[in-house]
Order: C-alpha cells, then structure tokens, then sequence
C-alpha cells in the first residue's frame, strides 16, 4: 500500500470504513489516522498520518508469538489464526508500529440482523490478538472471481475504497509496473521507520524528512 501524506485530508474515512467492514470493536481502531504538527509556532502546519498494519517481511510480531498463530501469507499478507491465538499479547508488545489489538466481545452489529453481519461477527473471535488485515477476506473473495486487488472494488481494502481523496493506492509490489510500483519510484517513497529493519509492505510519499518518534501523538 502507497499513502500519500500530501493528499490525505484527515477524515477517518478509512478508519470508519475499515470498522464497517471488521465489525472491529468499541476502541479498537486498525485503520488509525494521527494528528501531528510540523514546524514552530507561529509557522506550524497541522498533518496527518494514516497507519494501517505495515505487513512487515520481516515481522518482529510474527518473530515474538509463541503459538504459531502469526504467519505471513505468500502474497506478504500478515494475518492471524484466531483458533491458535493464545491470547498472550506477546506480539503486540513486539510490534513496534502499535497496530495489534486484543478483541474485545463487543460488536456493532447485532448478528441476527442479517447474513452479512452473521459474517461480520463470526470473523470476530473474543480473547485473540488482530489487527489489519488489509482487508483479506476482500482480497480472497475478489481474486476467486478474477478481480484484480487495488483496480477492482470488490478486491480492494475497505479503507483505499472510501478515501475520497485518493491517498491510498494498493497492488502489487512485485510487479515494477504497477501503479503503487511507479508511485514509490516517482516519489521516492519510504515505510515509515524504515530504520527499524522489519521491511514494511506500506510506503508513504512525504516532502519532508521521515517522520520521527515524538512528533506523533
Ligand atoms: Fe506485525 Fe506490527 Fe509489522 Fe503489522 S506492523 S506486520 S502487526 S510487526
Ligand atoms: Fe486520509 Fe483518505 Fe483516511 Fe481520509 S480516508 S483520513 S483522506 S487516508
């Protein structure tokens, strides 16, 4: 994923429709949008950072769990298996990017209400670590009926759909002539951190210096 930090305008429409699409519980955010100020007053400008998971290739959370229950997909995907999740939170004291959550039970969505929202719940599993998953279960359904993730809706994560400023662009890495591909070359975009060597899979396009520890918050 390419999220470009000069086009996002704040609004949290990933983070609400990433909740939409989860069904994630009260509190619990994976598609958090971060106020921060550059500059010295009076000279200061008001920025924001959108932080989904970084899907990191070398993965200190996936590194850290005990049980097996982190793993990462062939297509770079991190994801967990809620079944083997023991609920140690291990991982989310590695990640250093805060993007693990534990599940609460609560839903937002009375399961009875609808087939769609019987889904929403049973993705939904109470006492397992998660996190973003960039919307996998999209992804799965969209490539079995010969979509394409980042070009096709019905492919796409929840949170690139419905930013109406296009500042998040997804696809494939590997592939040099795909759009986030010729996004991270023209704008020699950088993961945020990069000095933290877990090889993020998320990538941001930003004029100005990276983004250090303790200008976020
Ligand atoms: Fe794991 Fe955190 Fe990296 Fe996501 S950002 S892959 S949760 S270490
Ligand atoms: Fe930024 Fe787009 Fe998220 Fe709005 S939806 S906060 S513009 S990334």
């Amino acid at each position: 994923m390419v999220i470009d930090l000069f086009r996002c305008i704040g609004c949290h429409g990933c983070t609400y429709s990433c909740k939409a699409e989860n069904n994630t519980g009260r509190g619990v955010f994976w598609a958090r949008v971060f106020d921060y100020e550059v500059g010295k007053y009076p000279r200061v400008t008001r920025s924001f950072l959108p932080m989904p998971c970084m899907m990191c290739e070398d993965a200190p959370c996936e590194q850290a769990c005990p049980s097996g229950a982190t793993y990462r997909r062939k297509d770079g995907i991190v994801a967990v298996d809620a079944d083997k999740c023991v609920g140690c939170k291990t991982c989310m004291l590695a990640c250093p990017y805060d993007a693990r959550f534990m599940n609460s039970e609560e839903v937002y969505f009375d399961p009875a209400e609808s087939p769609r929202d019987r889904l929403r719940a049973s993705l939904r599993q109470p006492g397992a670590v998660e996190k973003c998953t960039f919307c996998k279960e999209r992804i799965d359904r969209g490539l079995a009926q010969g979509l394409t993730p980042g070009s096709d809706w019905d492919a796409t994560p929840a949170c690139v759909n419905a930013c109406p400023a296009n500042a998040r662009v997804f696809g494939d890495l590997q592939d040099p002539d795909s759009e986030i591909s010729r996004l991270i070359a023209t704008h020699s975009a950088e993961p945020l951190r990069r000095e933290l060597s877990t090889r993020p899979s998320v990538y941001y396009i930003s004029a100005s210096k990276p983004i250090q520890r303790g200008e976020v918050g």
